[in-house]
């Protein structure tokens, strides 16, 4: 069994499918019965998701980004 310092060190590595098969089921033999370190890949998962997110929101199609901008100076407007 792999210790919770290890199995944090391979979270991100194994959210990126980048583990062999050997460490990845020692990831997850110890995530099955770590509650402190699911939480940890739970947070490394979420943060991930975040990060994608972000990335893609900088590819805004400019329809939309023009619906965006319209949207906002009617906000902007609203308050005058
Ligand atoms: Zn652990």
């Amino acid at each position: 069994m792999i210790k919770c310092k290890e199995a944090v060190a391979r979270l991100w590595s194994y959210l990126d499918r980048n583990l062999d098969r050997v460490e990845e089921q020692e990831l997850e033999a110890h995530l099955g019965l770590c509650r402190h370190c699911c939480g940890e890949l739970e947070f490394a998962r979420q943060i991930r998701g975040l990060l994608r997110r972000t990335a893609g929101a900088v590819e805004i199609p400019p329809a939309a980004r023009a619906k965006l901008d319209t949207f906002l100076r009617e906000l902007e407007g609203s308050h005058e």
